[in-house]
C-alpha cells in the first residue's frame, strides 16, 4: 500500500514537471522542451573557440533545449575590443562557430546565435573605424573620448546588408536560430529605438513607427534570407526601469513595440535593460524578478515567448510556464551554475540541482575579461583546457582516507569532490556550523542565498557514507597525529587584519588597537560598534557596503570611508556599483572616496585625500577597518614539518589558508586539489591553451 501512495505520488510529479519538457515549435525549427539556454558572455568568445564549443555543448549534454551564443558581432564596424565576444565579420569566422554548432547538435539541442551590430557601444577601438550611432554622440558604457558617426542613408543600407550577410554566415555555420538584438542598451537596433540616442528627423527618427523601423527591417531582412530553414527570434529590452520620458518601458513604448511587429518574428526573447537590470544579483533582486515586466508580450503575440528571472527552481519554471508568462525558461546563470539542471529535473532529482547564488562572478568574466568561471560550478570554464565535466570526476586510485580540515567553501568542495572521487574522507570543522565565511556573510542583509554554497554540498556529502563529518572539533597538529591521519589537507580559512594593513596601507595604522576599533571577524562575532561608525573599505569588494548597510539597518549613524574613487569598487564589475551606492544613499549613509585613514584616535580619525594629501578629522565612536587579510596558516606551517620528516604522507593547503581570495576561488581551489589528489605533478602547464600557432 505505501509503495502504491509513493508511486503515485511520483506519477503526479512527474506530470506536474512533464510540461517543461514538452517540445516547442519555434518557426521552422522545433526545440526538444522549453529549457533555453539565452545568449551570455563569456570572456571566450572569438578568442576561446574550442573552450566555447566545450561549454556550449556541456549544456546541451546537460538538456538544455536551445544553447545560444552571446553577442556576436557582425561587423568590423561593431568592434566591442576590449571585450572578448563572438564574431562574424566574415566567412573566416564560420569555422570557429561551426565547432559550438556541433557540440550543440551533438546531443540533439538547437543552437542559437545573438547577431547584432552594437552601435554606439562599439568603440572599434580594434578596428580603428569611427563608429556607429543613430545621432553623432559619444560612445555609451564607458568613458572613451570617442564619438560616434551619425548614420547617413548609405550606412543604414549597409548595416542591413552586413546583418544579412552574417545570417547566411550563420545559417552555414549550421545555427537553427538567429536573433535580432534590441536589448541591453547594447545594440544599434535598441538605440534607434531611445529617444535619447536618437535626434533624427528622417525615416529612422521621430515616431515610435520610424524609431522601430531598424529592427524590423533586419527581422523582415534576416527571415528572407535564412527563414526558410532558421527560426527568427527577436530580441527586444521591454523595460529599461527609467521614466517613460527617458526610456522603453513595458506600459508604454515596450509594450507598443510588441504590438507593432508582435507576428513578425519566430520567436520573442524579451527581457529588462540595462544588463546590471537584467542580471541583478540576489542582493537586489530574486527568482522571476521580470515577471511583472514581460507578461504582457504574450497577451500580443502567438509566436513563443523566452524570459528569464534566475529561475533554478522547477517550481517556479512551471508556474511560469502554466501562468502564461512564457513558454520557453530562459537562463544564464542557472545554465551556468548547473549545465545538468534540465535533466536533474527529468530525473526527479531536485536535490541534486547546483543552484546559482546570483553572485555575478560569471559576469566578471565579461566585464574583466579572462574565460568565464563560476562560484557554484568549480568546473564552469575547465571544459576544454582542463577536461573536467560538472557530473562526472575521475574515480579514486587508492583506498587512502584523508582528512580535510576546515569546512569552508574550499575545505566543503574538496571534501564532496574527493568523495565523489570514493574516497574516506573526514571533514573537521571548529564551528558548530559548517560553510566558514559563506555561513557567516549569508547572514548580512540580502545575501541569504549564498547559503547555497553550502547547502548543495551538504546534500551531496549527505549521500557518501563514506564522508564524515566533525563540526564543534578544533584540529591542532597533536590532534592530527594522535588520530593517525596520514593524508591531510587544510583549508582553515582566513583572518581580516586588525592592523590596518592593505591596499594603499603598508604599515600600521596608528590607534588600530584601541578598543572600539573592529573588523569584520568581530562583526560576525556579534561584537558591533554603536553609534557614529566609520567603515574604512580598503577591501573594495561587496563586505565593506554590507557591513555599513547592516549597521544602519540597526540605527547607527555610518560614513563610510574608501581610498578608491568609488563606493565598492569591485562591484562595478558584478554589476552592482550603482545599486550599492543607491541603497547606501537611501540609507542616509555618509561617503566619502579618496580618503586614505591615516590615524585611529579616541573619538575621531584622521584622513587624508589619496591625490592632493589634504588632512581632514571626523568624529566618530567606532571603526570598522575592512583591510587585507592573514591566511590562517599556523596548522599547516606546524603540519609542514611532519610532512618533511615523513610523518605525514601528503599534505595541502587550500582556500583563503593558502592565499585569501574569493569565494568562487576557494570552491575553485577545493576542487581543483581534490582532482589532483594522487594525481601526478607535472611541471608544464596544467591545462591547453589555445594558441594561434
Ligand atoms: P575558505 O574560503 O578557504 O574555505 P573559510 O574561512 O570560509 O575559508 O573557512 C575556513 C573554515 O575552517 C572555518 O569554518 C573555520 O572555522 C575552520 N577552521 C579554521 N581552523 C580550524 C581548525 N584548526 N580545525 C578545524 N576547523 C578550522
Ligand atoms: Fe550564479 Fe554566481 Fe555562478 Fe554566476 S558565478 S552562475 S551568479 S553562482
Amino acid at each position: 500500500m505505501p509503495v502504491r501512495i509513493q508511486s503515485s505520488i511520483i506519477r503526479i510529479m512527474d506530470d506536474y514537471f512533464s510540461i517543461l519538457f514538452e517540445a516547442v515549435q519555434i518557426g521552422p525549427v522545433t526545440a526538444p522542451n522549453r529549457f533555453f539556454q539565452v545568449p551570455h558572455c563569456n570572456g571566450m568568445g572569438y578568442r576561446m573557440p574550442q573552450a566555447l564549443a566545450a561549454m556550449r555543448g556541456m549544456k546541451a549534454q546537460g538538456g538544455w533545449g536551445v544553447v545560444s551564443t552571446e553577442e556576436v558581432e557582425i561587423h568590423h564596424t561593431s568592434d566591442l575590443a576590449p571585450y572578448v565576444e563572438g564574431r562574424l565579420w566574415d566567412d573566416a569566422d564560420i569555422p570557429a562557430l561551426r565547432l559550438m554548432v556541433e557540440a550543440v547538435h551533438e546531443h540533439g539541442a538547437l543552437a542559437a546565435i545573438e547577431l547584432t551590430h552594437n552601435g554606439l557601444t562599439a568603440g572599434n577601438a580594434f578596428s580603428r573605424v569611427p563608429p556607429l550611432g543613430p545621432s553623432s554622440m559619444t560612445v555609451i558604457d564607458a568613458y572613451e573620448p570617442v564619438q560616434a558617426r551619425r548614420m547617413d542613408k548609405e550606412a543604414f543600407r549597409n548595416v542591413r546588408r552586413w546583418h544579412r550577410k552574417a545570417a547566411m554566415r550563420a545559417k552555414k555555420a549550421g545555427f537553427d536560430i538567429i536573433y535580432c538584438y534590441a536589448g541591453h542598451d547594447l545594440s544599434l537596433a535598441m538605440q534607434l529605438m531611445q529617444r535619447r540616442y536618437n535626434d533624427r528627423t528622417d525615416e529612422y527618427g521621430g515616431s515610435l513607427q520610424n524609431r522601430v523601423r531598424l529592427f524590423r527591417e533586419l527581422i523582415e531582412d534576416t527571415k528572407e534570407a535564412v527563414g526558410d530553414t532558421c527560426a527568427v527570434a527577436a530580441r527586444l529590452a521591454v523595460e529599461e526601469l527609467l521614466s517613460p520620458e527617458e526610456g522603453i518601458t513595458s506600459q508604454g513604448e515596450g509594450y507598443e513595440i510588441v504590438a507593432m511587429l508582435a507576428e513578425l518574428p519566430d520567436l520573442w526573447d524579451v527581457n529588462i535593460s540595462d544588463w546590471s537590470n537584467d542580471s541583478a544579483t540576489s542582493r537586489f533582486e530574486k527568482e522571476g524578478f521580470q515577471e511583472a515586466h514581460i507578461a504582457f508580450v504574450k497577451s500580443l503575440t502567438s509566436k513563443p515567448v523566452v524570459g528569464v528571472g534566475r529561475y533554478t527552481s522547477p517550481q517556479s519554471m512551471v508556474t511560469a510556464v502554466r501562468g502564461g508568462i512564457v513558454d520557453l525558461i530562459g537562463a544564464a546563470r542557472p545554465s551556468i551554475a548547473d549545465p545538468f539542471l534540465p535533466n536533474k529535473i527529468r530525473d526527479g532529482r531536485f536535490e541534486d540541482i547546483r543552484e546559482c547564488i546570483g553572485c555575478n562572478i560569471c559576469v566578471t568574466a565579461d566585464t574583466i575579461g579572462y574565460p568565464i568561471r563560476c562560484t557554484q560550478n568549480p568546473t564552469m570554464g575547465e571544459e576544454w583546457r582542463r577536461g573536467w565535466h560538472p557530473e562526472i570526476i575521475p574515480p579514486m586510485q587508492s583506498s587512502k582516507e584523508i582528512a580535510v580540515i576546515g569546512g569552508g567553501p574550499a575545505g566543503l568542495e574538496c571534501a564532496r569532490a574527493l568523495g565523489q572521487r570514493g574516497y574516506a574522507v573526514v571533514l573537521v570543522e571548529a564551528r558548530r556550523a559548517l560553510g566558514g565565511r559563506v555561513e557567516l556573510e549569508s547572514q548580512l542583509p540580502g545575501l541569504s542565498e549564498w547559503r547555497r554554497v553550502i547547502e548543495w554540498r551538504l546534500v551531496q556529502i549527505e549521500k557518501m557514507p563514506h564522508v564524515s563529518l566533525y563540526p564543534q572539533s578544533t584540529m591542532t597538529t597533536a590532534g592530527i597525529l594522535e588520530a593517525g591521519f596520514e593524508h591531510v589537507i587544510v583549508a582553515t580559512g582566513a583572518s581580516w587584519r586588525r592592523d590596518g594593513i592593505g591596499r594603499y596601507q603598508w604599515g600600521p595604522i596608528p590607534g588600530h588597537n584601541r578598543p572600539h576599533v573592529y573588523t569584520p571577524d568581530d562583526i560576525f562575532a556579534g561584537k558591533m560598534p554603536a553609534g557614529r561608525v566609520v567603515v574604512y573599505d580598503n577591501d573594495h569588494y561587496y563586505l565593506g557596503g554590507l557591513i555599513a548597510e547592516k549597521l544602519l539597518q540597526e540605527g547607527n549613524e555610518v560614513l563610510l570611508v574608501t581610498p578608491s574613487p568609488l563606493v565598492s569598487y569591485w562591484t562595478q564589475y558584478t554589476l552592482e556599483q550603482e545599486k550599492i551606492q543607491r541603497r547606501l544613499m537611501a540609507l542616509n549613509c555618509e561617503l566619502l572616496v579618496q580618503q586614505k585613514l591615516v590615524e585611529i584616535h579616541e573619538q575621531q580619525v584622521t584622513l587624508e585625500h589619496t591625490i592632493c594629501g589634504e588632512r581632514r578629522k571626523i568624529s566618530c565612536t567606532g571603526v570598522v577597518l575592512l583591510a587585507d587579510r592573514l591566511p590562517n596558516d599556523t596548522l599547516y606551517r606546524s603540519l609542514k614539518v611532519y610532512r618533511e620528516n615523513g610523518q605525514l604522507n601528503y599534505l595541502n593547503v587550500i582556500g583563503d589558508a593558502e592565499a585569501p581570495n574569493t569565494i568562487e576561488r576557494a570552491v575553485f581551489s577545493g576542487h581543483l586539489a581534490a582532482r589532483e589528489f594522487d594525481e601526478e605533478d607535472g611541471e608544464d602547464t596544467p591545462f591547453k591553451v589555445e594558441r594561434m600557432m
